[in-house]
């Protein structure tokens, strides 16, 4: 292994360029240098893999980023570097290891003379077990990109097919169930449309289908109530005001849910990491409406106890009371029987004057056993027998 050419360019002070530029303009000038070699030495050599490397982790996340994502100056040299560099492979080396470094810090002639990591390159290279492979941690706020929109990023291609204003006719809908199968043959109709397969044509939506409506109908809902959560999260911020105590994170499928400190814990995902409903929305009165039918009316301990299985609502409590005082059923079942205000007792009952005993009562005859028909057993009657007094 021996060095075979470099170059090296200073940066114009004119310029005032960041150090993520710097080290994709470097970038950009071995990908130049390393096309013109590579196309020199094909000629006669031949070339399996090439391998480049660069220190700067922000410069090799920026590469592997789609295009479109890039603010104008990353994106047109990205373009270049892989119009460039296509079919070869970019690695990352530590600063100490990397022998470009020694011409951007600076070197004396004799020290460079001397130096075998620059001839010869990096000690890591003469391992004959090392094996290229990329360890990159790419950064959280990685400048220069744009914010990725509220919703279609996270959403799959018969999603993204779905215009925001079926959202809201959707809203018409009193009940989540028929909301979701709605959605699902709208998502159904789109797949169909534009895929080459087999289209789908069966009589039922199967529950692969309703679940992906329902998320997708709960993932609209959070990005019109947590806009600003879901725009610091993209952007690799903390979350601010009425969420912070949730440590919200957002999954694969672009759902806010909460972070929390079950992490570690053998319980459910779902139960670990719920989905967060905001409250004061239409989405999650439907939802505690469906729970509330379905546990037959119970109350609202109840029906929050088992919402809180796969969501997390803001204030929950509340929100399920408010769904259970209106419902009609329950207010049927909670009435009580009216009862009369007693009149006034007659006058012989409350001035007696007299003494006890002085006017006495009785029956002639006690009770007599009647039989009423054959089947029926006798039950005991009393005769017609006036009391005297
Ligand atoms: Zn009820």
């Amino acid at each position: 292994m021996h060095l075979l050419c470099s170059k090296s360019r200073i940066n114009s002070i004119s310029k005032s360029n960041t150090v993520p530029r710097l080290e994709l303009e470097a970038a950009l000038l071995l990908s130049k240098l390393v096309a013109r070699v590579y196309r020199t030495l094909k000629v006669k050599l031949n070339i399996n893999n090439v391998y480049l490397f660069a220190d700067s982790q922000i410069c090799l996340a920026w590469l592997n980023t789609q295009l479109t994502r890039l603010q104008a100056y990353v994106a047109n040299r990205v373009k270049i570097i892989k119009e460039l560099t296509g079919e070869f492979v970019w690695l990352y080396v530590n600063t100490k290891d990397n022998p470009s470094d020694l011409i951007s810090r600076g070197v004396s002639p004799q020290d460079l003379a001397a130096c075998k990591m620059w001839f010869f390159g990096p000690e890591f290279l003469h391992d004959s077990e090392y094996t290229f492979k990329c360890i990159l941690n790419i950064p959280n706020d990685l400048p220069e990109v744009k914010p990725a929109p509220m919703l279609a990023s996270h959403v799959t291609s018969a999603e993204k097919s779905v215009p925001d204003n079926i959202f809201e006719r959707l809203r018409k809908y009193s009940s989540i169930h028929k909301m979701t199968r709605v959605l699902a043959y709208v998502l159904r109709f789109c797949n169909n449309i534009k895929t080459e397969k087999p289209r789908l044509h069966t009589d039922f939506l199967s529950s692969n289908e309703l679940h992906q409506a329902l998320m997708l109908i709960i993932k609209y809902e959070q990005s019109n109530q947590f806009k600003d959560e879901i725009h610091s999260l993209h952007k690799g911020q903390s979350v601010k005001g009425k969420l912070i105590s949730l440590n919200p994170f957002i999954d694969k499928t672009g759902l806010l849910r909460v972070g929390g400190r079950l992490h570690h814990s053998n319980i459910p995902y779902l139960q670990k990491h719920p989905i967060i409903l905001p409250k004061n929305s239409i989405i999650t009165k439907l939802i505690i409406t469906s729970e509330h039918l379905k546990l037959l009316h119970k109350g609202p301990t109840l029906v929050l106890t088992n919402l809180s299985q796969r969501y997390w609502i803001i204030n929950g409590l509340n929100e399920v009371k408010k769904i259970t005082q209106k419902c009609i059923t329950c207010f049927k079942q909670k009435a009580i029987a009216a009862k009369q205000l007693m009149g006034s007792l007659p006058a012989e009952r409350v001035t007696a004057t007299t003494r006890a005993f002085i006017k006495v009562g009785m029956d002639f005859a006690g009770p007599i056993n009647v039989k009423l028909s054959r089947s029926q057993m006798s039950r005991p009657r009393y005769p017609d027998v006036p009391s005297g007094q």
